[in-house]
């Protein structure tokens, strides 16, 4: 996979950051992007997703499903929904199967507006996810949805008069309790009208495996917070839950049937998607 992803390999391979950019220290982002393979990423980065492997070997399957998950969430939304504008909230860094490749596969007219707060998706995701006038990059932090949601781009891409898809994709981990991401989701949803629908993946406190993974995270990133499916159903209270639940990322829809028992990688992160009604 990681040779089919496009990306500024130079700018990384030569080790010259863009502007704002600190190669001193590991990002979220660049470490994500070396999970999945990709090549947008620098040697702290690595180091950090190898201390992750060690914890949990198969940790570049656990990023895959989260992005399948979100494909196949985005091609529900589109297809069936009707749902035609997104906000990708901590999008990360431009990989296979963007938000808005799927849905305007299926929908040319979607709109999708990507939101990071690490300049680096900017830098290297501007060519990539702006690939049209219906998409768009803001370097914005999602802990202040009166920002995001006021930003220019945002608001000439997405008309929060009609329903929204807000994806919270592999994210919420990285809030610390005290940041209130609860607080956080009810502001996204209250901007947006009945019929717009919520996607969250997160990573989940499934055991000492998964405890591992967190402090290993805390260590070098400074966020992770696993938290119990029942926390992380709270961020869902108030809308409408849709089947099957929060559940383990390969059970939600999956295309195929799945096998189980699940792996540790498999339960390592769940998600779910509700309808504000
Ligand atoms: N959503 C993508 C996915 O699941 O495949 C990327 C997830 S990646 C693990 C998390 C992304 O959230 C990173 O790109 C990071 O820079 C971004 N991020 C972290 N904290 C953020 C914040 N406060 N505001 C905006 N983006 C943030």
């Amino acid at each position: 996979m990681a040779e089919e992803k496009s990306g500024s390999a130079m700018v990384a391979g030569d080790q010259e950051a863009p502007p704002g950019v600190d190669l001193s220290k590991p990002s979220i982002a660049r470490v994500y992007d070396a999970v999945l393979g990709g090549k947008d990423n620098y040697e702290v980065d690595r180091a950090v997703a190898d201390a992750v492997r060690r914890d949990m070997p198969h940790i570049s399957d656990v990023g895959w499903f989260n992005r399948a998950v979100l494909g196949r969430a985005v091609r529900y939304l589109t297809t069936e929904v009707g749902i035609d504008q997104f906000v990708d909230l901590g999008a990360g860094l431009p990989t296979l199967e963007n938000t808005h490749q799927v849905a305007q596969r299926h929908n040319p007219g979607a709109h999708v507006v990507y939101v990071d707060n690490d300049p680096i998706v900017l830098a290297h995701g501007r060519a990539l996810l702006e690939e049209n006038e219906r998409t768009a990059v803001i370097t914005a932090d999602l802990r202040e949805p009166e920002s995001v949601l006021s930003h220019p781009s945002l608001r000439r891409l997405v008309d929060l008069s009609r329903p929204v898809g807000v994806l919270l994709v592999g994210i919420l981990h990285h809030l610390h309790d005290d940041e209130d991401p609860r607080g956080i989701v009810e502001a996204y949803m209250r901007a947006v009208p009945p019929g717009s629908h919520l996607l969250i993946t997160c990573f989940s406190d499934t055991g000492p495996e998964a405890r591992a993974v967190e402090e290993t995270m805390l260590e070098f990133l400074g966020t992770g917070r696993f938290r119990t499916v029942a926390e992380i159903e709270a961020y869902f209270e108030g809308f409408e839950m849709l089947e099957p639940g929060v559940v383990p990322l390969p059970l939600w829809r999956p295309d195929a049937p799945v096998a189980e028992p699940l792996t540790i990688a498999q339960r390592l992160m769940v998600g779910g998607m509700a309808r504000k009604s």
